[in-house]
């Protein structure tokens, strides 16, 4: 019995750890943002990955076959909603078979619910402009306050599937809110100088960002979200940002900069790559270091800028 005994617990030990790993709830999202959040949320007890990567257009992402494995293991899926993943989410939760992550059911969270979403629409809906925001802006995660309200959405979800780590998801929840509230005095301070200033964005990606941290966006260089540049409007664009003196034009990774950069040259604005997601850039490891990046871009620029 001696002899027996430890190679009993050293067995109990092993089955213990084994079930525990696998005991770790799969959380996979859409964005690199959300599985940001949910990791730190979730912490030991989540093992959370998204589809799109950080440097990619989060409109147009191209479905890989390894997406339907991710999902079909899937015990809770974040998405943007607001049909930002409408042309290749739908068809990947079908071929999931995984009855768990449809919308409706417990394992699937619309992150924009509860947020402030902007430009949400008075009229009826129509997509015969080829206009990608049809339900209100889905970029909505570029304000810091949301990023507090998906977090709690989050928690609250994780709570709900494991009930035995709620304590946990609390705790997670009560640190990043800590460290949010404390990285936004810091972001605040640092962008306070620019209150006002004028800007023009590649896509309408930025109403948020824009709005928290005080800034005037003035025209796209898409005539609309979703439809490249054309002449005609590049033309008014120039006379914008001459007419207006905007000083600087922002322009997410994934865009060709071949346009921005001739409008630069006739205006003098500065052209800046801001990044709207976490992993947009190998630095931009979660979703505090997205805003550290992204706003040390904006002051740099800003310092330089005539
Ligand atoms: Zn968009």
């Amino acid at each position: 019995m001696k002899r027996i005994l430890p190679v009993v617990f050293a067995l109990a030990a092993l089955a213990s750890f084994s079930s525990a790993a696998e005991a770790k709830l799969r959380v996979v999202s859409s964005l690199q943002d959300f599985a940001s959040i949910a990791q730190a949320v979730g912490g030991d007890r989540v093992d959370a990955t998204s589809l799109a990567k950080g440097y990619q257009d989060p409109h147009f992402v191209d479905a890989k076959p390894s997406f339907v494995l991710q999902l079909s293991r899937a015990d809770l899926l974040i998405a943007a909603g607001l049909e930002l993943e409408i042309g290749y989410l739908p068809p990947l939760i079908d071929q999931s078979r995984n009855d768990k992550i449809h919308p409706g059911n417990p394992g699937y969270l619309d992150a924009s619910i509860g947020c402030d979403i902007l430009q949400r629409p008075t009229t009826q809906v129509t997509r015969a402009m080829g206009d990608v925001h049809p339900y209100g802006n889905p970029h909505y995660w570029t304000d810091p306050n949301n990023g507090r309200v998906i977090a709690r959405a989050i928690a609250a979800r994780l709570s709900q599937l494991d009930a035995a780590g709620s304590a946990t998801y609390q705790k997670n929840l009560a640190a990043f809110e800590q460290r949010l509230t404390q990285k936004e005095a810091e972001w605040n301070a640092k962008m306070a100088p620019y209150a006002g200033t004028k800007v023009v964005t590649f896509h309408d990606s930025w109403p948020n960002f824009a709005k928290h941290f005080k800034l005037a966006i003035v025209g796209h260089v898409e005539p609309k979200p979703g439809i490249p540049p054309t002449p005609s409007h590049t033309l008014e664009i120039i006379n914008l940002i001459q007419t207006q003196k905007v000083p600087v034009i922002l322009v997410e990774p994934y865009f060709d900069k071949k346009t921005p950069n001739y409008i630069a040259g006739k205006t003098g604005a500065k052209v800046v790559t801001l990044y709207p997601s976490v992993g947009g850039t190998p630095e931009i490891k979660d979703y505090f270091s997205l805003f550290d990046t992204d706003i040390d871009a904006f002051v740099a620029a800003m310092k330089g800028a005539r």
